[in-house]
């Protein structure tokens, strides 16, 4: 399963609609500071079903959504959409008829977030569990923002762990679990 393009409109800085087409083997973004590097990963940990403003560098969720600068005003709404390729087969076996994927997460100011999965409205649970089964959720160790790898190398070993069980693609396991347990 490879992630193709990643299409933002109203998030963060990113107010005009834009396009990231994902290169085979790209492995990291460079630019100048302030240009909206860290945004973007945030925008792909976003759509992947990513709950916490903090981890989002906010203090409530609608922060996502541009907050205006001196020359444009702010936006209501944002929207973020991650295309996936699945001609390997390898996302989860619930998708195994799904050659192209498209998943959107779209927020509303003081509304709430609402996620689409092909076209049709999904769970956010629906979308972090698609992720979690194939080893690469909002938490996972492949996206390597800044600050990191010193968050690891200081990390407690119960946190650790949860990196592991990430990259072991397990993580999707337990979550479920707790869903059975608190039913
Ligand atoms: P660095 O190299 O310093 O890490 P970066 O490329 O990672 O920089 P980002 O942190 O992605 O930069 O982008 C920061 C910019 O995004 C700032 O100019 C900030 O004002 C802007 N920004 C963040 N959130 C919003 C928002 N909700 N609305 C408008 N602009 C925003
Ligand atoms: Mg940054």
């Amino acid at each position: 399963m490879d992630f193709t393009r990643l299409r933002l409109s109203g998030f963060k800085s990113f107010v005009d609609p834009t396009e990231l087409v994902i290169e085979k083997g790209l492995t990291g973004v460079v630019g100048p500071n302030g240009c909206g590097k860290s945004n973007l990963l945030e925008a792909l940990r976003w759509v992947m079903g990513e709950n916490s403003a903090k981890s989002m560098r906010g203090s409530g969720m609608d922060d996502v959504i541009f907050a205006g600068t001196d020359s444009r005003p702010a936006r209501n709404l944002a929207e973020v959409t991650l295309s996936l390729d699945n001609a390997d087969r390898t996302a989860p076996s619930a998708f195994n008829d799904e050659l192209q994927m498209e998943i959107s997460r779209r927020i509303e100011r003081e509304s709430g977030s609402a996620y689409r999965l092909n076209g049709k409205d999904v769970r956010a649970k629906d979308v972090q569990l698609l992720f979690a089964d194939a080893s690469t959720g909002a938490h996972s160790p492949s996206l390597v923002s800044q600050g990191r790898i010193g968050t690891l190398i200081n990390a407690k070993p119960k946190q650790r762990r949860a990196v592991l069980e990430e990259a072991a693609g397990i993580s999707g396991l337990h979550s479920r679990r707790k869903e059975a347990e608190s039913k």
